[in-house]
């Protein structure tokens, strides 16, 4: 039988394996400016379509002219973005062409079930308790909102308010408690659940971006009634890990909720040699994360992991509309785990992933990664006037060139037109820093060494000029 669109999933194919085997060579920096992507992608909605050939052949030239950021290569060592295994971009082209609608198992029994078994996996993989249940939701951000979500029906049931139900107003006041080095996704979600943010009650943190704990008991003291408590492990700038033990001890005695952002720093856990590093994680109330960073599976795919089933599914879908069908017991229905409805399998490429790679193969990964970091931070600390600014905990660095905000931002522009490599800037402690981080299943030690060798280069050059 002829299938329509043989041609252009051939071609697709092509250009996507093209991409693929020139990552390592490409700029790694975008360069096309909005006005040429315009010129080559935009033009009004013409009345007559065009082949679909040729509306790829438009992909391609927008690649080619410098619209498309190398993030998934080797040398991409800006924000906390990983690359894409294999097997990831494979399973992911099976979830367009199978094209299931996998909130609900009837319409998608394989991909169901793949969920439910991927779930099982990534809650063993991580240690956390028995029982918990786990959400794919678009991205970390979105688990946060997950898992507060669920935080705010926990705590105020136990207040005897039924937040579904009657909404928050006038309900008993849920005081939240927060780490001064919070990522911003976690004040997003609370402003979406109608916390707000100026309300939040902020812990100071320690010089690596730690939560201080003597300074949580003494907030968590004053307080009266319902609290959720939001630590961190994987600071985006430092990789510092909250001391979640201590916190869960201090937390927990007043019955508050522990939410974890381990965006990243969760999978520090799926280690052997790392795992230490993460004491008490199994002993939080629901952990937010991320498959599309260090697991290396293509966006859209964080994790939301609720220890209290029943809170997380009364906080999701705790009204089934009258024509989906029940949610028999073998059957698990993604639907409940998450605030999306119509979804795609986004679960799949992590299955498929997790079983190609192993467990192994998954602490390989996230071990190698580590250990590049360091071996940045070593590389670096050699150079005369570069600072490594922190402890290296986990995948991240931040270096200073010269005492100088200036020269610091000028050593990253440098290095960011060059083509050769991606860095972003940060501030910390109120000084101008570069990122560096290693989340790729592609970066080696080669492509470390060869970029410290173009770090310096932009320094020396920046100093000159400067
Ligand atoms: C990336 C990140 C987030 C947000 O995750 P998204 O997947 O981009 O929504 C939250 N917290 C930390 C620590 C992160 O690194």
């Amino acid at each position: 039988m002829e299938y329509a669109g043989t041609d252009v999933l051939e071609l697709a194919s092509q250009q996507a394996l093209a991409y693929l085997m020139g990552l390592p060579e490409r700029p790694v920096g975008a360069t096309a400016t909005p006005k040429q992507l315009r010129s080559l992608l935009g033009g009004p909605l013409p009345a007559r379509g065009i082949p679909a050939t040729e509306t790829m052949g438009l992909l391609e030239q927008a690649a080619e002219a410098g619209g498309v950021v190398a993030s998934s290569g080797p040398r991409y060592f800006g924000f906390v973005v990983g690359g894409t295994h294999p097997v990831s971009i494979a399973a992911d082209w099976l979830v367009s062409a199978w094209d299931q609608n996998s909130g609900v198992h009837e319409l998608g029994p394989a991909v169901a079930v793949a969920e439910q078994i991927t779930a099982e996996w990534l809650v063993d993989l991580f240690g956390l308790p028995k029982g918990t249940s786990v959400g794919f939701p678009t991205g970390c951000a979105m688990a946060h909102v997950v898992a507060l979500a669920s935080a705010r029906h926990h705590v105020l049931a136990k207040a005897g308010w039924d937040v579904e139900h009657d909404g928050l107003q006038g309900a008993p006041e849920v005081h939240i408690v927060v780490g001064a080095q919070r990522h911003l996704t976690i004040d997003l979600a609370l402003r979406y659940l109608g916390f707000g943010t100026s309300r939040v009650i902020v812990v100071p943190s320690d010089s690596q971006g730690r939560m201080r704990v003597g300074e949580l008991r003494k907030r968590i003291a004053k307080l009266d009634g319902p609290i959720v408590v939001c630590a961190q492990i994987g600071d985006v700038n430092t990789g510092a890990i909250d001391p979640l033990d201590k916190i869960c001890d201090i937390a927990h005695e007043r019955e508050a909720w522990v939410h974890v952002d381990g965006a990243f720093g969760m999978w520090a856990a799926a280690s052997p040699k790392l795992r230490r590093l993460v004491p008490g994680l199994d002993r939080a109330d629901s952990w937010a994360s991320d498959a599309h960073k260090w697991l290396n599976v293509p966006y859209d795919c964080g994790l939301v992991f609720v220890a209290h089933a029943e809170a997380h599914s009364s906080a999701m879908l705790n009204q089934r509309a009258g024509y989906l069908p029940n949610a028999a017991a073998e059957k698990r229905d993604p639907i409940e785990w998450v605030t999306d409805f119509s979804r795609r399998a986004r679960s799949l490429p992590v299955w498929a992933t997790l079983r190609t790679l192993g467990r192994e193969g998954i602490a390989e990964q996230i071990d190698r990664c580590c250990l590049l970091a360091r071996r940045f931070a070593g590389r670096l600390r050699e150079v005369p006037g570069v600072e490594v600014l922190n402890k290296v905990a986990l995948n991240q660095v931040m270096v200073r060139f010269g005492d100088d905000d200036e020269l610091t931002r000028e050593v990253i522009k440098r290095l960011q037109e060059s083509g050769q490599c991606w860095f972003g800037g940060t501030m910390w402690n109120g000084r101008a820093a570069m990122r560096i981080s290693v989340a790729s299943w592609q970066t080696t030690a080669d492509d470390v060494d060869a970029t410290v060798s173009v770090i310096q280069q932009a320094f020396s050059e920046a100093r000159a000029a400067s």
